[in-house]
């Protein structure tokens, strides 16, 4: 029985330890039980025991309770303090104990999307995690089909600020190309690149069937000649390529003697017609990585090809290729599919009203409906960088952040598609209703009366003979439907039917028009003239969602956010 009390003992200290409170009996008795099945049939001498026990502790205090288990029992104290939070989100990076340096290579053809923001904010957090350097590097060195935007660099930059991931160091390739030159040349000079003249085409059927071309076995000296052709406009736009030789017969056609160079002479938007060859995204990044002292890499797994090509040119270089983690997509239901350059066009169509467009799965689009960037940024560190594809739902986004605005967001009264209600009897002049629910912010004043507005789907749900409560204001009871019609019954008379939501008939002094741009249409109706004063915030029109009130003007335009 001395042990069993002892025992009881450590377990107790541990408990009021852990919670820093008196011990709890159920969980230590649970702990006993759990840890010495033998105990359990005497369970009935036990139970006294324990309460005995706690008793004596209760008396004694925190600092006491600590010194004793560490008297009696250190092995537990050493199980508390190893006990941490459950590893939900980022993982530990391999070999980042002196700090690491993370990039996000974005190429500028568009704002960043929600899939930039999860690039954006895993690399910085690891930053963040390890110290070391955050940087963006722009990879536009696609001067036609993946043309750079000039303004997109600009976009870049802030939303990566918005989203709390200032980057230490901005990199742009288009204007580092003198540096891959040098580099480019010291690759043919030991033997890993030589220019071919193949046209494509021909050059597919040679590496489709994994034999090599004329051009491979050129000597140095000849490849270092048609190099300076390349670059002195000897050689026409799509008459040579520089090739990273690899292996011809490699299992993978993908990595076989793979283009580093090619020439475009179209101007590219941001250094115009100053060069005339241009890396391929393999080279660029590839040589990037290196020349920035880049650790760790996250790379989409479809991507995992780039990794086996460049591998080649680090080792022609004598380079140490950074370690890769390999994640899976995300995919997004309410979005669909999604690129860039579709957005793009759509956008140029007149689609869309534009990048931030509430319709589009940008950052700038989330940023205007009133998304968190803290709301992004837990989403994307607890979704973790899984190797799997996964396929979310906004509504978590919109979880994350609800939990975020509710607090902050004021309330008001949206009618959509406003139907009139015209009261018989003394209506009070205002309805006088909470700036928020639980938390006191003072009250809105809203203009009431005889003639009001009530959403047209409140309505077709009445009979007439209901008492209903208009919210805040008084009960009524409707008397007719078409055109609807209702009687003052008091300002609060218990019983009722249904709580719907009004707005006062609209005029320059009562009601705004107001118009929500959702993901999916739009609603058009009257608001309150509070809602004026809320340009910029995330505000709930209430039974509707939460909206960002964006513009000022008639009609007054929000975005929707959430429910
Ligand atoms: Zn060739």
């Amino acid at each position: 029985m001395e042990d069993t009390r002892e025992l009881i003992e450590k377990y107790a200290l541990q408990n009021a330890v852990k919670y820093k409170a008196a011990p709890n009996a159920g969980a230590v008795m649970g702990k006993l039980m759990g840890e010495h099945p033998e105990l359990r049939a005497r369970a009935k001498e036990v139970s006294p025991l324990v309460k005995e026990v706690l008793a004596e502790i209760e008396k004694t205090s925190p600092e006491e309770w600590q010194k004793r288990l560490e008297a009696i029992a250190p092995e537990l104290i050493v199980e508390l303090s190893v006990k941490k939070e459950p590893d939900k989100g980022l993982p530990a990076l391999d070999g980042a104990e002196n700090g690491v340096v993370m990039r996000f290579a974005p190429n500028p053809n568009g704002p960043p999307t929600l899939g930039s923001a999860r690039g954006i904010i895993v690399n910085s957090e690891y930053v963040k995690k390890y110290g070391g350097k955050f940087i963006i590097r722009f990879d536009d060195t696609d001067p036609v089909k993946k043309r750079p935007m000039p303004e997109a660099y600009g976009w870049y930059l802030e939303d990566c600020n918005w989203l709390d991931a200032k980057p230490d160091l901005v990199i742009t390739a288009s204007e580092r190309i003198d540096k891959y030159y040098p580099i480019a040349e010291e690759l043919i000079r030991r033997g890993g690149a030589y220019v071919c003249a193949c046209p494509q085409a021909v050059f597919k059927e040679h590496k489709d069937k994994g034999i090599p071309c004329e051009h491979r076995d050129q000597s140095i000296e000849q490849n270092l000649e048609l190099w300076k052709q390349m670059l002195d406009g000897r050689l026409a736009e799509g008459q040579a390529v520089l090739r990273v030789k690899t292996d011809m017969s490699h299992k993978d056609p993908a990595i076989r003697d793979w283009p580093a160079f090619r020439i475009v002479t179209a101007p590219h938007p941001l250094v115009g017609d100053r060069y005339r060859v241009w890396p391929l995204l393999d080279f660029e990044s590839a040589v990037e990585d290196h020349l920035l002292g880049t650790t760790h890499i996250l790379r989409g797994k479809d991507l995992a090809d780039s990794g086996s090509r460049q591998r080649y040119l680090y080792r022609y270089l004598g380079w140490e290729y950074p370690k890769v983690i390999h994640w899976g997509r995300i995919k997004i239901h309410q979005f669909g599919s999604f690129s860039t350059s579709k957005l793009r066009k759509a956008i140029e169509a007149g689609e869309y009203t534009g990048w931030d467009d509430p319709r589009v799965p940008t950052v700038r689009a989330m940023r205007c409906r009133g998304i968190r960037p803290e709301a992004l940024r837990r989403f994307m560190i607890d979704l973790g960088v899984g190797e799997t594809d996964i396929s979310i739902s906004m509504d978590s986004i919109y979880a994350e952040n609800r939990k975020l605005v509710d607090q902050e967001a004021n309330r008001y009264f949206f009618v959509w598609n406003p139907v009139s209600l015209q009261i018989e009897g003394d209506v009070p002049a205002f309805g006088r209703a909470p700036l928020h629910p639980t938390i006191d912010r003072g009250w809105r004043d809203i203009p009431a009366g005889n003639n009001l507005f009530i959403c047209r789907s409140d309505l077709e749900a009445l009979k007439v003979g209901d008492n209903i409560r208009l919210k805040d204001l008084c009960n009524v009871e409707m008397t007719s439907l078409e055109p609807a019609g209702a009687r003052f019954l008091g300002k609060d008379v218990g019983k009722r039917t249904k709580i719907i939501h009004w707005a006062p008939a609209d005029g320059p002094a009562d009601g705004p028009a107001v118009k929500v741009m959702k993901p999916d249409g739009i609603d058009e109706g009257i608001g309150e003239a509070g809602i004026a004063g809320e340009l910029g915030k995330v505000v709930q029109f209430e039974r509707y969602g939460f909206v960002r009130i964006n513009f000022l003007g008639n009609p007054i335009v929000a975005y929707f956010a959430h429910r």
